[in-house]
């Protein structure tokens, strides 16, 4: 234990503290300080383990090394704090000259053919484009949380417990599992919010993100975003539908484009509807021999959304008098939308981030 006595003699103490303030002096940055910090004043530093003594000394010799101990570490940490705040300093300063902008470098670069201009995604300006020909109608876009409440994805849109795409292996549950939040699986708790928010008429377009537990392949993807439209007003029928995506499906593809309704079920419309595109590849004419149109396989109509007309319990729960009022919405996928757009054939090009892809789309606005 003699060995270790000597730990608390003012000799060693004294020792102990003049070779950390050396050190913290030379220290060169904030790393360094770090390492300095942990050999002089960590749990294993001279004046700590000779902290340590302490309970073994009695009466006047441990109160005199208390108080030896207790001086030495107080210098030793406003040594430190100083030097930190200096080496902050020096630091800041320095980043200040090497991040420092020359603005004239930037008329340079411009005039050289080197000059790589990118182009916005193909998925941002389509999205955009649709919100505008609906912001031409008169309608507003409405957002909402990308990580949303399972009330406002699920049980609003009137989708019951026991509906399958409620499950893990369809649906991203955020931690814990009992947390009720999900990451969205379609743009519908958006119109739920837009209700709950707006009193009739409402008019409202809610492009945006949506999450499945799919994996990558040429035509799926976990990460994928859709459009969704809402219409909450006095005498609304399937009639102001059709004519609405019927507009849609024109200035996106064309007025020679023809749609069509198809029977479906969806728990938050009633009637509910598929909505066709006529293949815009064979014209819906596949029927002749000889032809085989990979593109509708040989249906004649491709899938492009779904729609229908707002079931009166989602307007309820949304606080809206479903005597008085009826509402129509629809939704489709934008990832789609822009593969029959432009004959896209592979998921992977649209989530790849290639630039050599989203060039080839221009600087479309
Ligand atoms: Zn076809």
């Amino acid at each position: 234990m003699s060995q270790d006595s000597n730990l608390v003699s003012a000799e060693s103490i004294n020792l102990a503290v003049s070779s950390a303030l050396s050190e913290i002096d030379k220290a060169n940055d904030l790393d360094e300080l770090k390492l300095i910090k942990l050999n002089h004043a960590g749990d294993r530093s001279p004046i700590a383990l000779a902290n340590r003594e302490i309970g073994a000394l009695q009466g006047e010799a441990k109160s005199e090394a208390g108080k030896r101990i207790g001086q030495a570490r107080s210098v030793v940490k406003e040594a430190l704090d100083n030097r930190m705040v200096e080496l902050q300093n020096n630091r800041e300063d320095s980043i200040l000259v090497a991040e420092k902008v020359d603005v004239t470098q930037v008329l340079a670069n411009a005039k050289s053919s080197s000059l790589v201009v990118g182009a916005r995604h193909p998925l941002t300006t389509i999205a955009e484009h649709i919100a505008d020909v609906f912001i031409a109608m008169g309608y507003e876009i409405a957002e909402g949380p990308e990580a949303e409440a399972e009330w406002f994805n699920f049980d609003s849109l009137n989708i019951s417990e026991a509906h399958p795409s409620r499950s893990s292996s369809d649906t991203f549950y955020v931690e814990s599992l009992d947390s009720g939040v999900v990451m969205r699986t379609q743009t519908s708790p958006v119109q739920m919010r837009a209700m709950l928010e707006r009193k009739p008429p409402i008019y409202v377009i809610a492009p945006g993100k949506v999450f499945r537990t799919d994996e990558l392949d040429a035509t799926h993807t976990p990460v994928f975003h859709q459009v969704e439209g809402l219409a909450v007003d006095k005498n609304l029928t399937m009639a102001d539908l059709k004519g609405t995506l019927d507009h849609l499906a024109k200035t996106m593809f064309g007025e020679e484009i023809e749609t069509r309704f198809r029977p479906s079920y969806f728990p938050f419309t009633e009637p509910s509807a598929e909505l066709d595109l006529k293949c815009f590849v064979c014209k819906g004419v596949n029927k002749k021999k000889n032809f085989d149109c990979k593109t509708c396989r040989n249906e004649g109509w491709i899938e492009w959304g779904g729609c229908g007309m707002v079931n009166p319990n989602v307007l309820e729960t949304a606080g809206i008098d479903s005597t008085r009022y009826s509402g129509f919405a629809f939704g489709m996928g934008l990832e789609r939308t822009l593969m029959f757009r432009y004959g896209i054939t592979d998921m992977h090009d649209l989530v790849e981030a290639d630039i050599r892809f989203t060039s080839n789309f221009g600087l479309g606005i």
